[in-house]
């Protein structure tokens, strides 16, 4: 009861001016969004899409209640805490094309800048992102009555044949955990030849034009307009936990190195894959040359924050209404 009367006091303290004023100039708090794809899909296993109408009412939500700022702005304030309380920047991963053919129009119509962190590999080499090709080989509806034997690092994984969507999806999510912590792309690849060839699916897959990321002629075209930044991705986008701390540099170095030849501008932040970077992808992004890199952990950037773990939170195919009440509770208002 006593810590509950505390609670409630020092809550409608903070609520007074001028002690919240006081309070969150000193410790203005940041929310990085998270995005990925800008579209439709019937498919989206883990959520990852959000419709061009609701990315729309997103970004007016930001217009009418938020400080909305570009990444490069954010870089140079940060480390002086000279940003405004509830400060937004808007992030995508990968570098799928959708967010220059789709995205982009929606926020250079409503001034919105945007930032989005590249898989070099995956621009210099263009074809699905395995994950979004296993989608299209395992959650289609029409599977293979047979089942497929995969020996992964060793451990045979079997595949039953999926009638039902709850079989597909168990298949689906076992298969990616399986491949994503696989240590070498060339691995990866193999047992992805041994997917398609059991699905009867052509390597390139059936919506390559609506799921691939873009061409390197696509993202120097995106680069250059206005309120575009990039940042990196790493070169492969595989898992950290699996690389010591020198191969992580090499892969945060070697995705930097890459967009900045390609771009011919300064590559100064970056989004670990999968969002899961450790105290030692830290060490190692700061090594690898960065300013700033960011994860996953839906929480609001505090100045006090470590620049190598910024965090930033996912954002799914909400409605306006449902976006503006999670950035609300985001922040805590
Ligand atoms: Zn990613």
């Amino acid at each position: 009861m006593k810590r509950k009367l505390i609670k409630a006091a020092r809550c409608l303290l903070y609520y007074q001016w001028p002690f919240r004023e006081i309070t969150t100039r000193l410790r203005p708090r940041a929310g990085v969004l998270l995005y990925h794809r800008v579209g439709e899909s019937l498919i989206d296993h883990y959520g990852l899409y959000v419709s061009p109408a609701n990315f729309e009412e997103h970004l007016k939500v930001l217009q009418r209640n938020y400080h909305v700022m570009a990444m490069p702005e954010f870089l140079d304030r940060f480390p002086h805490r000279r940003y405004p309380d509830q400060t937004v920047i808007v992030t995508f991963d990968d570098g799928y094309l959708d967010n220059f053919t789709t995205a982009y129009p929606i926020a250079a119509r409503l001034d919105i800048p945007v930032t989005v962190f590249v898989v070099a590999g995956a621009i210099h080499n263009p074809s699905l992102f395995w994950w979004d090709e296993l989608e299209q080989l395992l959650l289609k509806p029409d599977q293979p009555p047979s089942s497929l034997e995969l020996e992964v690092e060793g451990k045979q994984h079997s595949l039953a044949p999926a009638t039902t969507e709850k079989q597909r999806r168990e298949n689906y999510s076992q298969t990616y955990e399986l491949l994503k912590h696989l240590p070498g792309a060339a691995e990866r690849r193999q047992h992805m030849e041994a997917l398609r060839t059991w699905a009867l699916t052509a390597p390139a897959g059936e919506n390559f034009e609506q799921c691939r990321p873009m061409t390197l002629t696509e993202l120097k075209e995106f680069a250059s307009l206005p309120g575009v930044n990039i940042g990196a991705h790493t070169n492969t986008h595989t898992t950290l936990k699996i690389l010591s701390v020198e191969e992580q540099v090499e892969e945060f170095a070697e995705g930097k190195r890459i967009l900045e030849d390609w771009l011919g501008q300064p590559i100064r932040a970056m989004a670990y894959p999968f969002g899961d970077g450790n105290k030692s992808s830290y060490q190692a992004a700061a090594q690898a040359g960065y300013e700033a890199a960011f994860t996953t952990v839906p929480i609001p950037v505090i100045p006090s924050a470590s620049p190598f773990s910024l965090p930033r939170l996912n954002i799914h195919d909400w409605s306006g209404r449902a976006f503006e009440k999670r950035l609300h509770d985001f922040f805590g208002k």
